[in-house]
Parts: structure tokens; sequence; C-alpha cells
């Protein structure tokens, strides 16, 4: 079958995305032969979109698992969906237009599971695109009882040895999503405000947040603060609302920010809830759930918040309360989804302990690709005020299987049997202690977070097989959510099993837009994966991936690397094209060759190749794609494409029985070798050339090239840049001559020791020889001309004459003249004396009295005969 000329993308991928047969993918659980590379791979969220920063990731994935693969690894590459939460709840309500609280609650779970489902199989279509060696029987999807048994048995667990209780505390709560929120969920900005100064009946206090005031529980002053001493354990009446608070001092106060007098409200602030434990002080809850003033604030009830500020300002002013107004930057707590300020309110919620010195350790115990982002997770731990707060008050979620017993109170903890379930579907099959079977279901559901931090436990078997693959290998994922999905993780595999989650944490960067920032829609910046594949195809958008950037450094996308990787492919393809040619007859097995017979070029060749897989080799297992990539790109193009072929071509177009055998066995091991190494990061043009080449397995089953250090050998590597380097210098001095570059020269003699000069005579189609010695030129001059600069000015109107004059006389008689001094000539009758500096005399290099031209090859001197 002919290999067409052009090679074209979509032709190829649709091909094999159909051919391929997935299963070739899986893992194999009852094999023990290989080692076992587990991967941990991210479970997108199912938005319907697998976006550009999935799909570098992906990449990334892909790439190691195809690597590991070839490396003789048993490799696990499966796929989860992690899909419970908010913006799919938000998502129903909009296409059905209904809110939740309008459709019974199964009801409403089925609508976000059935949208799940449809964006998930879109999802699932761009990764297939894309080209990923996805382990598909390893798929799992958290919304599932399969899945989500598992979180609600980790919970009990978890329950069982206290790691998980139940509290009425401070929690981050957004009123727009009407939920508690984990600490990493709180994102903070800089905004405006204004902090107001008011009058208490006693002192003044300035604040930004007199929509609290209902919820002053008492005021504090630093105690070294002279100006209020004396205030410190006395009553103070809070304006508006009248009540009588305390005045406690606390060193924290800071004296200098505005009046030096703070309200202490529950709770403004992470700073209130310190003070409001530390004090013991009372409970006033101002702000509801959904973001409404209560009761004790008076007339302000059922206002929204803004409102109530609003209104309280003017009465205040109106009251002459309100003395002055300062403008302030002041950093503000933002739910993460939905960019509402955060209230910190104080709810019955479930928390999960936190245990820092163990994460910390933990963290210790695993390899961080990069190793700085180690720090990230560092940095974080131990700052948060309280524990991980995990219950949400929404409903599309895996349930928290408790229940509360109306009559007693006692609360009900579902056995791990009874699981999976869903309390407000289901009652306990047993009575509550006190005799009762009349319960009330918790409402609350999990924090997602609790669904995707037991990722790792989950594929490696844990609770449906009695050994797990635990620790698992390499947990691959963004810098955005080391806070997040990492940290959990390692808190909850510690608490679940005792064992770390993962040998090696790979963390990828985010995807910029081309003009350098984070894309977004308002920027009109954004790239989808599948505008690129149906351009330039999956194969080209990998190599961006793979040559963007180091693995947690921001990338940036450039059509331009995308259009140079459809180039390369091109290359690759003739090079391949080439070859193949010269293959049709040549049997691999019954002509292998040892390498020391070969021509020196093929020596050179294959030293060089060895070098690039040792280089290559240590790459990859250093997660360093780009470097891999780029290892293999310039070997291709600059050593293969540029070089070896032009200076085999004329072996292979030869007569020599032996010395086309060598080429063309060195040409095949080229060929092998470097496709295998394509393969894990373009796997369609990988495939299209291996199978070509005979293989009837997948080269994604082959092996990953193996180096012969044998065959690395420094002399002759020098020797081949030599041959290369001559070869170049003649071919440029043929074609700055205006000589074909097939056309013969009469001779090129080497004046150096170059023990195979037949691919030097091959590729310049002309006698080399090397030669002893150095040799001897003469300079013969033949042709005298005039120095214009000295001559003109000099002579002016006679010049004219004195060149005619100078054009007469025999070069090499003129030479020897002014080799002794001043040249003497008789123009119109005048003797006029030329000194050296007037004279060009142009010579001709002689050698053995013959015309040569000389070429300078690092120091070597190539004689080329005319
Ligand atoms: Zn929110
Ligand atoms: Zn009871």
């Amino acid at each position: 079958m002919s290999i067409p000329k052009e090679y074209i993308p979509h032709e190829i991928e649709s091909k094999w995305k159909s051919a391929w047969n997935e299963s070739i993918y899986y893992f194999d659980w009852n094999e023990n032969k290989r080692p076992q590379y587990v991967i941990d791979t991210p479970p997108p969220y199912p938005t319907g979109n697998f976006h550009i920063g999935n799909s570098l990731n992906w990449c990334y994935i892909d790439f190691v698992a195809r690597y590991k693969r070839m490396r003789g690894y048993n490799v696990m590459f499966p796929q989860g969906w992690d899909c419970h939460g908010l913006p799919t709840e938000v998502k129903v309500e909009e296409i059905n237009g209904i809110t939740k609280n309008q459709v019974p609650r199964a009801e409403f779970r089925r609508l976000c599971e059935e949208l799940t489902s449809e964006n998930i199989k879109k999802m699932r279509e761009t990764m297939l695109e894309l080209g990923f060696s996805t382990d598909w029987s390893n798929e799992f999807v958290t919304m599932d009882p399969s899945y989500y048994v598992k979180t609600q048995r980790s919970f009990v667990k978890m329950h069982e040895k206290d790691h998980i209780y139940q509290e009425e505390h401070p929690v981050n709560w957004c009123p727009r999503c009407e939920t508690a929120i984990a600490f990493a969920e709180v994102e903070y900005e800089s905004r405006y405000t204004n902090l107001n100064y008011l009058h208490f009946d006693k002192l003044k206090i300035a604040t930004t947040r007199p929509e609290l005031l209902a919820a002053c529980v008492a005021v504090a002053i630093n105690p070294e603060d002279k100006r209020y001493n004396d205030y410190i354990g006395k009553a103070i009446k809070v304006p508006v609302f009248g009540q009588e608070v305390k005045v406690i001092s606390d060193d924290n106060v800071d004296p200098s920010f505005g009046t030096g007098v703070v309200m202490i409200c529950t709770f403004g602030d992470k700073q209130d809830v310190r003070w409001w434990s530390e004090h013991n002080l009372p409970l006033r809850k101002a702000i509801d759930k959904n973001g409404y003033m209560t009761a004790i604030a008076g007339k302000y009830e059922g206002m929204t918040i803004s409102e109530c500020k609003e209104a309280i300002i003017g009465d205040l002013e109106s009251k002459s309360l309100l003395y002055d107004q300062e403008h302030m930057e002041q950093n503000v707590g933002m739910c993460w989804r939905c960019k509402t300020p955060i209230e910190i309110l104080s709810e019955k919620q479930w928390f999960v302990r936190i245990n820092p010195d163990e994460i910390l350790s933990t963290a210790e115990q695993i390899e961080w690709i990069p190793e700085h982002m180690k720090v990230r997770l560092q940095n974080w731990t131990g700052t948060m005020e309280w524990d991980w707060c995990i219950s949400r008050q929404r409903i599309f979620a895996t349930p928290i299987p408790v229940w509360y017993c109306r009559k007693c109170g006692q609360t009900m903890v579902a056995k791990e049997e009874w699981l999976p379930l869903d309390p407000t579907q289901n009652n306990p099959p047993v009575n509550c202690e006190c005799g009762s079977n009349d319960f009330e279901a918790e409402e609350d559901v999990l924090d997602t977070w609790m669904d995707s931090s037991i990722t790792p436990l989950h594929v490696s078997g844990w609770l449906t097989r009695d050994d797990t693959l635990l620790p698992t290998q390499l947990r691959p994922q963004g810098h955005d959510i080391i806070r997040t999905w990492a940290f959990y993780t390692i808190l909850r595999s510690m608490s679940l099993t005792k064992i770390k989650p993962w040998d090696t944490i790979l963390i990828n960067g985010m995807v910029l837009g081309e003009d350098g920032h984070k894309m977004s829609k308002s920027a009109g910046n954004i790239i989808s994966p599948d505008e690129v594949i149906a351009n330039y195809g999956a194969d080209s958008f990998r190599q961006w991936a793979a040559v963007g950037g180091t693995p947690g450094s921001d990338v940036m996308y450039r059509w331009k690397d995308v259009i140079s990787a459809s180039r390369f492919l091109q290359k690759m393809w003739s090079i391949y094209r080439f070859s193949m040619t010269h293959l049709e007859n040549f049997d691999s097995d019954k002509n292998k060759r040892n390498l020391k017979e070969l021509p020196l070029v093929d020596q050179w060749v294959l030293s060089r190749l060895n070098k690039v897989v040792i280089s290559t080799t240590k790459s990859m297992d250093q997660y360093q794609f780009d470097e891999a990539f780029k290892q293999l790109r310039g070997f291709i193009w600059d050593v293969v494409a540029d070089n070896y072929i032009e200076l085999v071509k004329s072996r292979l177009y030869g007569e020599d029985i032996d010395d086309k055998l060598s080429a063309q066995y060195t040409l095949c091991t080229i060929l092998n070798t470097l496709i295998r190494m394509l393969a894990p990061f373009v796997p369609f043009i990988s495939e299209e050339m291996y199978s070509r080449m005979g293989f009837e397995t997948s080269v994604h089953l082959s092996e990953w090239p193996v180096y012969y250090k044998g065959d690395i050998d420094d002399d002759i590597e020098q020797q081949g840049e030599l041959i290369k380097d001559i070869v170049a210098s003649v071919r440029r001095y043929k074609s700055e001559a205006g000589i074909a570059l097939n056309a013969p020269l009469k001779k090129i003699e080497i004046y150096a020791t170059i023990p195979d000069i037949r691919d030097i005579a091959g590729a310049t189609n002309s006698k080399v020889e090397c030669m002893p010695g150095t040799p001897d030129f003469d300079y013969v001059p033949v042709e005298i001309k005039a120095n214009m600069g000295v001559i003109g000015p000099k002579f002016r109107k006679k010049a004219g004459n004195i060149i005619s004059k100078l054009n007469e006389l025999d070069p090499k008689v003129a030479h020897e003249q002014v080799s002794h001094g001043n040249l003497v000539i008789e123009v119109d009758g005048e003797e006029v004396e030329l000194e050296p500096e007037a004279l060009v005399i142009e010579k001709e290099v002689m050698s053995g009295g013959r015309e040569v031209d000389v070429l300078d090859v690092k120091g070597i001197v190539i004689v080329i005969v005319k």
C-alpha cells in the first residue's frame, strides 16, 4: 500500500479512534508480575464542557499513563465524574423554570442526575477525540449509589472514630447559595467600604458593619490604652437597640484603628468568633440563613443585609449618632462560586476534625512535582479557625445517613450495612433506644469534597476488595485546588486507612489566553480543545500541551505553537514516507547488523539516537514532558531529516548491496525507536506509522526503547559530526558557487584522517580522498586592479588612464614589483608611482599546480579541486 504524500490528521485520527480496542488500556486486577501504577485521576465537574485547562491536565496524565505502560507497569488510568453540587442545581432550576423547593426532593435530584448524565456524555466525547488512553472499565460517577455508598460509609466510619462530629458552631455561610461553606471555599477580595464613627452612650466606636448593632455582645479595648482603662468591666448601651453590653479588655484590639474601641458582634468576622469564644460571650443572631435580618433586629426585621445597613445609617445620622465616615479598603471573604460576601452564622453543623500535624507529616512523605507546591499546602494547613464544615443545606449531594428521634432527641447514625440510603426517603430499619420509631431525617447533605476526597481509596478497591492498591502512584491536579482536593484527600486517607493516598502529586498550571490573561468569557479569549482539534487535529493539540511549559507553571495557549506542531507531523511523515519507500523489501529480522560493522555515519546516528533515548527517558521519569518532546523533535528535525537522510541517500539508491542493507537497517532502527518514543505524545500518527511497518499489535502495547550503552561512542560521534559538517560545508560551497547540489566536483581532498569517507563521497557525488600532512598553496596573482578609494582622490582626471594601464600589465610582474616597493608605471608619457595601498591584487589558490578552492571545517583544510 503506497503511503500518501500528505499527512491528513482528521482521516488518520478518526480511523484509529474507531479502530482502537479500548480494552488494551484496562488495568489487570489479577496480575502480579508487573508493578502497579495507579493514577488518581481528577473527576471533573460535569459541566458538559471539557475545557482547555482540563485538556492540559489530561494530556499530562496520558503522557504518563502511556509511558508507564510501555515501561512495563500495570497502569490504571481511571475516569471519574464529580457530579454533586450547586452549579447543576442552578442549571436545573434555570432549564426547567423552577426553584428547588417547588418539586419533591427526589424529583429534583432526578432532574439533576439526568442533566449530569448528558453532560458526562459530551465531555467523554472530547476526551476520546483527544486520544486519551483512559481505562473505562474503571469509570466512576459520584452520584451513583455504587460510589456514594462509599462516601456514606466513610462518614459512618469517621463518626465512629470521633473524626466527625456535630456541633452548633459559627461557620462560613453563603446567603445566596443558602448553605454553609468551608474555609477553602472562601476567597478574599479587596473592596471599598465605609468606616462609620458612632456615639455609644459612653464611648465612641468605629465600625464597618453598623447593620450588626443588634448582634453586638460586647465592646473591647486594649488594656494598654490609657484613654479607656477606666471603662473596663463597665456596662455600655448600644445605640438604636439599647441592649447593655460589657466593656472588656483584649490584647488584640488595635488602639490605632478607628477610635481604638471595637464592638464585638456575633459575627462580623473571624476575629469576632475568637473573642466570642475566648470571653464566653452570649450569642445574638441578627441574620438568618437566607441573609435576612431576624426578629432581634426589631423594625429592621426581614430586610436584606444591605437594606438594613442603609436604613440604620440613615437613622443614626438623623439622631446625630453618626459623627464621621471614612472611606477604607477592606478584605472581604466571598463565596468562591457566586462571589457573594459571606456571613458567619452559628448553626448546628457536621464537622470533620482537622489534624494539622498528621497532614503535614503525610505531605512530607509524598513527592511533590514541582517541589515548591508543597509549600502551598503547608501554608494552608493550620490557618483554619475551626474544623472542616461538611454539611450543606442543599439537595443534589450525598445524603448524610442520619435521623433524629422525635421522642427522645437521640441522633441515629446509619449502620454501614444499611447503606446506601437517603434518610429523607427511608426510615432506619430499627427503633430508637427509647423504643420509638418516629424519626426526623437529616436533610443536610455532604460537601461534594466529601465525595471527591476518597477517589484514591475508591479506585484502589477500598471497601470492595480484600486488598487495596493503596497508596496509589500518582495524583495529577491543578494548583488551584491544593487547599481543597489535595488537603482533604490526605486528611481522609489518613483518617480512614492510615496510608498516604499517593506516592507522587503532579501539579499542573492553568492555561492562559493568547493575550497572556486568564481565559474568561468577558475577555473573549477562550479557546476550546474541540476548535483546535477541528483545525489541526488532536496530535497537534497534544504537542502544544507537551512543549507549552513545565508542570506547575501556567501555560499560554498559542495558535502558532499548534501550527508548528502540525508542521512537525508533516515533517515526520515525510521522513517516514521516504524511509519506507527504501524499506519495502527489507527484512529487519534477517538483516540484523553488528553496530561496529556499520559505516561510520550509521554508527554516528545510532550513537546519537541512544543518547536521545537516555535523555528522553530521564525527562519522562521526571515528568519533564517539554524537555522530552523537544529532544525528540530536535533529533528528528536536525539530525535525521537535515543530515542523516542526506548522508545515506547515495547508499540507499546505490549498487553496493551491503552498504544499502546497512543504511536500511539503520533507518529501520531509527524509525522503530522514534515512533515508540513519540507514541505517548502523538498516539495517532505513531499508530499509523507503526502499523504500516508491519507490526500486528498496537504501538501502545510495545515496549519503550531501551538504550545500549555499548552503542554510544564519543569518538565515533565526533567523526560523524565532522563528516556531517564537511558535507554541509561542501553543499553550501556548491550553492554559493551556483553549482547544482548533485553535480560532481573534480575532487575533494580532506587534510585529516577519517576512517570512512564513503558517505562524504556519496552525499557530494564527488571523489574524496583523505590527505596526510598539510597542503602547499601557491597564491598566483591573476588580476591587478586599482583601489579607487586611493587612486581617485589622488590622481583625479588621470585615474581613468591609470586603470587602463594597470589592465595591460602582467599581474605576475606587477605583483613581483609591488612585493619590493611601489609600482612604477608610465601614463601619458609620465612616470606614476603607485603605493601598494593603491592596488588590489587578486590571487588564485593553486595547490600542486592545480587551481583549487579551500574550505575550513573546524580547522580542517578541505581542498576542492576545480
Ligand atoms: Zn455562594
Ligand atoms: Zn428516641
